[in-house]
């Protein structure tokens, strides 16, 4: 099989616009979407077999939009369930290796497009797309023996698919909860994002899940045995520096030496002064509100505009690109369950607004006193009904007001300006100081 568009790493930062695209396979517009790879017995699969369960490439209308399913199952002497997810991430880079093909985010959330030019060039079938991912699979990791890739277009069977996917994505989760930081000698490091966040370095603890959701503390242990030279390896984790930040010797070397020198230290577990970076596949954005001393939260399935006034995509390109950013902070939903969830800031305590949806997906993590104190897009769509709501419940958070009451506090001016090459637009907070403590907002010339 000769795939007619070119394959490297070369292609991995290409974004293809909406003008562009001839195709896009899932996506935040269609409901059924999601990747997964399942590790099976050597003679459970037939080594190269590609299949295409829907619609291909060929039949479906230029600027049309599908459900899409991508399963990859392979085999191997050494392959066991553990490396299931960290071979699942590599999907994304695989999938960006194509000329022409895009792939974002991961598990249940992809979002593909195929370009105009490289479906002009005779890439009209998705075999071309699992061919390549079979090859490059392979290539970069040996203990894979055998894989077989299925395509799922078809709407109803991706459903199926996506429905039996979230119940593996989560037993994965829930292994990784029973262990906490204290219990081990190692954490592991990611920095499968540094093609386009080139200082970004992923901190995985059993209490912090990557902040794509997609690798915990036992994914990162099987992905640093099987390849320790690889994206993913261990982080011994030295000292415990400072409990409550979440502040680690072992930490901060690795950070310091992966960063280029860009980042000196991490604290795991706070959004202020020496925050956890951010790539760009963040399941969710934390943000703080100086307004109210409180924090937000939005998740990247939720389209309308968060309590700032604006949508998930413009807090994300103030968050991402592996800066240190104090009160913008990228997290997988799943580290809203961990005891430790910013735990120097005051954990849930300090949570004021989250969409209904995400506060409904993590209910069980949520200390019930405060669940009707949290606002959703029901409550506050604004920062003055924001203040109002909380004040009513006695959100905790009211607490913080004494020192420096709101009413007397100058809002921040929001300068919207666009981004450049991001093509989103960037929201800087002028003329405020953002302190973790109390609520002070002072003029900075
Ligand atoms: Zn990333």
């Amino acid at each position: 099989m000769e795939i007619p568009v070119e394959i490297g790493v070369v292609y991995e930062g290409e974004r293809i616009r909406k003008g562009e695209m001839h195709v896009e396979l899932g996506g935040p517009k269609v409901k059924a979407k999601g990747e997964l790879v399942r590790a099976r017995k050597m003679d459970e699969i037939k080594d190269g077999k590609i299949e295409v369960k829907g619609p291909d490439l060929s039949e479906m209308e230029e600027g049309s939009r599908h459900s899409f399913g991508i399963f990859v199952e392979v085999a191997g002497k050494q392959v066991e369930e553990d490396l299931e997810a960290v071979i699942e991430r590599r999907i994304h880079d695989y999938c960006n290796y194509v000329e022409g093909f895009m792939h974002l985010n991961q598990r249940y959330d992809i979002w593909c497009r195929l370009s105009k030019k490289s479906y002009g060039k005779g890439f009209n079938t998705l075999r071309y797309l699992g061919d390549a991912l079979i090859t490059l699979f392979k290539a970069e990791l040996p203990i894979i023996e055998k894989i077989q890739v299925t395509f799922i277009t078809d709407e109803k069977r991706v459903e199926d698919f996506v429905r039996n996917a979230r119940k593996i994505y989560e037993a994965r989760d829930a292994r990784a909860r029973a262990l906490s930081e204290e219990d081990v000698k190692e954490f592991y490091g990611c920095v499968l994002c540094q093609s386009f966040a080139p200082t970004h370095v992923c901190v995985i603890t059993p209490d912090r899940i990557s902040l794509c959701g997609s690798i915990n503390w036992f994914d990162g242990r099987a992905a640093a045995r099987v390849d320790p030279k690889g994206p993913n390896f261990a982080i011994p984790k030295g000292e415990l520096i400072d409990e409550t930040n979440g502040e680690y010797s072992g930490v901060n070397e690795v950070v310091r030496e992966r960063s280029l020198g860009e980042n000196e230290r991490f604290y795991l577990h706070s959004m202020f002064s020496s925050p956890h970076t951010s790539c760009g596949c963040f399941e969710s954005i934390a943000f703080y509100i100086p307004e109210v001393a409180g924090i937000g939260i939005v998740h990247r399935d939720y389209s309308g505009d968060t309590v700032m006034g604006v949508p998930f995509s413009t807090l994300a390109t103030q968050t991402g690109g592996g800066k240190q950013i104090e009160g913008f902070l990228g997290m997988a939903i799943e580290y809203m369950r961990s005891p430790k969830f910013l735990q120097a800031d005051g954990g849930w305590n300090r949570i004021v607004w989250l969409p209904k949806s995400v506060k409904e997906r993590v209910k069980d993590a949520v200390p019930g006193e405060l669940y009707d104190k949290i606002a959703t897009e029901d409550d506050a769509t604004d920062i003055v009904a924001l203040k109002e709501f909380l004040r009513e419940k006695g959100h905790p958070v009211v607490e913080r007001w004494v020192e420096a009451p709101p009413e007397a506090i100058e809002a921040p001016e929001l300068e919207v300006m666009p981004a450049g090459a991001a093509g989103g637009i960037k929201i800087i907070l002028k003329n405020a100081k953002i302190h973790a403590e109390k609520v002070i907002i002072k003029r900075v010339k």
